[in-house]
């Protein structure tokens, strides 16, 4: 579509938090409504782009401006993205809100420290607990909090399809997605 607009759904939170299972959601939604995405995500882009960067400060400000840089690109060529990293620091946040600017719409999934563990997706947090991860965020390492995103989605209090609702609720409001057909 020549007239599709870029944007960067920039997601931050914990891990198990939810940031890949809503992706996915917005992901199938902006497809069946004919519209392109590409989703960067956290682990995956550790995989190749970031391959051998730790959880140190330095290497996790390095794999977000990795990550940013890459949004970019796509988003000022009209690419929808999403992104979802738990990008813990504030301050490579708003770097990467600045390299966008209105482009970038900050998604604060939301879930404490005790529901992630409760989840434990990927065994992480039993880990962590047992000291065998150092450098674990929300546990041995910081997590600062969005102070102004632009969505909060409580995934403890809401299902996955209901976060994902509000989303492309926010993105149809913001007239960046067409409203969906009629069936
Ligand atoms: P992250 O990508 O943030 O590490 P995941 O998406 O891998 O997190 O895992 C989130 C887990 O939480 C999944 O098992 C998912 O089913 C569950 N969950 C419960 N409620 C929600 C919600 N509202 N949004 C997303 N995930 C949810």
């Amino acid at each position: 579509m020549a007239d599709e607009k870029g944007f960067t759904l920039w997601f931050t939170g914990l891990s198990g938090a939810g940031k890949t299972t809503i992706s996915k959601l917005v992901g199938e939604e902006l497809r069946t409504r004919g519209s392109k995405l590409e989703i960067l995500d956290g682990d995956v882009i550790r995989e190749n782009l970031s391959k051998g960067l730790g959880f140190s400060k330095e290497d996790r400000d390095t794999n977000i401006r990795r990550i940013a840089f890459v949004a970019d690109l796509l988003s000022r060529n009209g690419v929808p993205v999403i992104t979802a990293a738990i990008s813990p620091y504030r301050e490579i946040r708003d770097e990467s809100r600045e390299l966008m600017g209105e482009r970038f719409i900050e998604v604060f999934v939301k879930a404490s420290v005790e529901a992630c563990a409760e989840r434990d997706v990927k065994g992480l947090y039993k880990k962590a607990f047992a000291g065998e991860i150092k450098e674990f965020t929300g546990v041995s390492d910081p997590y600062e909090e969005p102070l102004n995103a632009e969505i909060t989605l409580d995934t403890e209090n809401e299902s996955p399809e209901e976060s994902a609702g509000k989303l492309i609720a926010l993105l149809e409001e913001r007239q960046l997605i067409s409203a969906a057909q009629p069936a």
